[in-house]
């Protein structure tokens, strides 16, 4: 026989016993052609080896071990840094299912697109297979994934953000059910060819392609966070919101954290706030001055699976077990829990280098008081204060990210890996507004609580390709991940409202939040970070009927003598800067409103349009 038409051995370990899986592999082995298939047992000896596999292949930099113990550096091709949003797909059957803010193509036009593209896509590779679960290990809100990758990037990076390998397929057994994900990085070598950079990619054509009723995840030419660790934005959200909105629960964008008080009582927050918007800060808050015996939680930093009980309490698990987290503007003074996290055992991507071996990003010369004096750029080259004040290049690239896994956090909640999850006593929106935003608003009630989370707009960031500090309509931060029609998952959410209240139990509040209010000269006002926990407090006196608020034109916000200042000098000026209410700005803000409505036209629940229309009245009026 002919030794280059041999298929490739599956290597399929005997604990493996899931025909649909075996069978999968085996086909996809064929379609992909890997030169060898690896499966990954999760174990710290196989993350090690393939660390050291992508410190000898280049990938990784291996940082100084007195510095940063078993912690890496990669940096990624410079095409390649964020979710690129234009290249990823909602296929479903009918348009009208993905909804006119996904891209959609018709599944059989996409899977003739994508056969050629796959067909020996793994060529001159391995194809690790990576099984895991979204949630805690046999857990009744869990499901279970594989991905197939032919990055050991990707498979190193899922063991830190999943329940990664054997344990996984030993929940599958043998007729267990999986969400199949597939991955590659696009970059198929010829025979004998080694790749000529540490970070293979295919700088031209990228797909990041969903098939929601056959809850399928497809992948293409990135090698990048939300586009190749499949585990995260394509299942936890795009295609677990579908199986939700089938299955009566939700997938959010949504940390989740505990806040007790000094008597140890306790409240769980659920916060949905866009990418790089602050929801990692968040759910590792250190509470300021004047908040001494109050403690804050993690449960989840991005991603929440809530399930309604059937006494009308909410249930909400993190399905990840690490956190992916924006490394520029992290620091001791912003988030000394998240700087604890990463003194170990961590992938940094897209940081910059220092003399010593250790990382820099921008932000850090706040602990140091000053900027270092050199430093290898995100890009391999020579940073220098110098070079920075004449190019105005960055150290780190603004979406440079950290792979760490929860346990490093030291301010991990003890429930985070309860199969029960938590009960959310409250929901936050939060959108990234340098003007007409107020810094906090409780809806009046569930639907105009949904209206404002719909409304939402945010300035885009770094975490996706494209233009930056543009305002666009962000609703729920779910605009880049429902996975499914946005008027559809508006009456989701409000189906849920009346579901709770007819079960008899407390609706939980809904609160919208802007921490990034800006005066004219373009300074933060309002202090954030640790800071916002005298936004929380407010939330949790108004849960315990210990503050009134102030009605607005919108909710009912907090008066300047409801919030704690202990140790904040902040002003009744400066707070009027971060909470007045302009009308000639909303009323331009209506009119973003207006459009998210007509181009969601078809199917926008009456409640929500009726509630526009009450919003807008009340503004004439005023
Ligand atoms: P995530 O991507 O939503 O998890 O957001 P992060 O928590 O990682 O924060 C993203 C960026 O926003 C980082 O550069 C943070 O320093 C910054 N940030 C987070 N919280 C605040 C805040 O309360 N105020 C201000 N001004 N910046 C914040
Ligand atoms: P983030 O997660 O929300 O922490 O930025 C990554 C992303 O949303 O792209
Ligand atoms: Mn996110
Ligand atoms: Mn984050």
């Amino acid at each position: 026989m002919n030794a280059a038409i041999q298929p490739v051995q599956l290597n399929t370990p005997d604990y493996v016993k899931n025909a649909k899986l075996i069978a999968w592999v085996s086909d996809m082995a064929a379609l992909c052609k890997p030169d060898q298939v690896y499966w990954c047992d999760g174990s710290q000896a196989e993350y090690d080896r393939l660390c050291q596999q992508l410190v000898d292949a280049g990938t990784f930099i291996r940082l100084n071990p007195a510095k940063r113990a078993n912690s890496f550096l990669a940096r990624s091709d410079a095409s390649d840094v964020a979710r690129v949003e234009d290249r990823t797909f909602i296929c479903s059957a009918r348009k009208e299912s993905a909804g006119p803010t996904n891209n959609w193509m018709d599944p059989s036009e996409m899977r003739a697109t994508l056969q050629p593209l796959f067909d020996g896509c793994m060529k001159g590779r391995t194809m690790y297979v990576v099984p895991f679960s979204m949630g805690p290990l046999g857990s009744p809100i869990a499901h279970i994934g594989v991905e197939l990758s032919d990055s050991a990037y990707v498979a190193v990076n899922m063991r830190t953000m999943t329940r990664m390998g054997r344990g996984a397929i030993e929940v599958l057994g043998t007729e267990g059910d999986f969400v199949p994900c597939v991955h590659t990085v696009g970059a198929p070598l010829a025979d004998g060819e080694q790749d000529a950079t540490s970070w293979p990619c295919n700088p031209t054509t990228k797909y990041i392609v969903h098939y929601p009723e056959t809850r399928e995840i497809w992948s293409y030419g990135s090698g990048y966070g939300g586009n190749a660790l499949l585990g995260k934005k394509c299942f936890a959200l795009r295609i677990a919101s579908n199986m939700g909105r089938d299955q009566g629960w939700l997938a959010e964008h949504m940390l989740i954290l505990g806040v007790s008080n000094p008597q140890g009582k306790k409240y769980h927050v659920a916060a949905a706030f866009p990418s790089a918007c602050g929801k990692t800060n968040f759910s590792m808050l250190v509470p300021p001055t004047g908040f001494e015996g109050w403690k804050v939680t993690t449960i989840g930093d991005d991603i929440a699976w809530i399930k309604p009980q059937a006494d009308g309490t909410l249930r909400a698990i993190n399905p990840e077990a690490g956190y992916f987290g924006v490394a520029p503007g992290t620091n001791m003074l912003t988030n000394p829990n998240c700087m604890q996290s990463l003194d170990k055992d961590v992938i940094f991507t897209n940081v910059a280098l220092t003399d010593d071996g250790d990382v820099w990003w921008e932000g850090m010369e706040k602990d140091q008081g000053k900027l270092p004096d050199h430093l290898i750029d995100w890009k391999g080259n020579d940073w220098t204060p110098a070079i920075a004040a004449e190019t105005g290049a960055k150290a780190a690239h603004p979406n440079a990210r950290f792979t760490v896994a929860a346990i490093n956090n030291p301010a991990l909640d003890e429930a985070w890996d309860d199969p029960k999850g938590v009960k959310i006593d409250a929901f936050i929106f939060g959108g990234r507004r340098s003007t007409t935003v107020p810094l906090v608003t409780e809806a009046r009630n569930w639907v105009e609580g949904v209206y404002m989370a719909a409304t939402m707009g945010s300035e885009t960031t770094a975490a996706a390709f494209g233009a930056q500090g543009v305002v666009r309509r962000d609703p729920f931060a779910m605009l880049p991940f429902a996975g499914y029609n946005m008027s559809d998952y508006f009456a989701h959410w409000l189906n849920l409202g009346a579901q709770i209240a007819a079960s008899g139990a407390a609706v939980p509040p809904i609160y919208c939040v802007n921490w990034f209010r800006k005066d004219e000269a373009g300074k933060f006002v309002w202090p954030g970070y640790g800071e916002n926990m005298r936004v929380l407090k407010w939330m949790i006196d108004r849960i315990e009927g210990q503050a009134s608020g102030e009605a607005t034109l919108f909710g009912i916000s907090p008066g300047y003598g409801e919030i704690n200042w202990t140790g904040l000098p902040f002003t009744a000026e400066q707070f009027k800067t971060v909470t007045s209410i302009d009308k000639a700005a909303w009323q331009e803000e209506l009119k973003l409103h207006d459009e998210l409505f007509a181009q969601l036209a078809q199917g926008m629940p009456q409640a929500l349009t009726d509630t526009k229309a009450a919003l807008a009245k009340r503004l004439a009026e005023v």
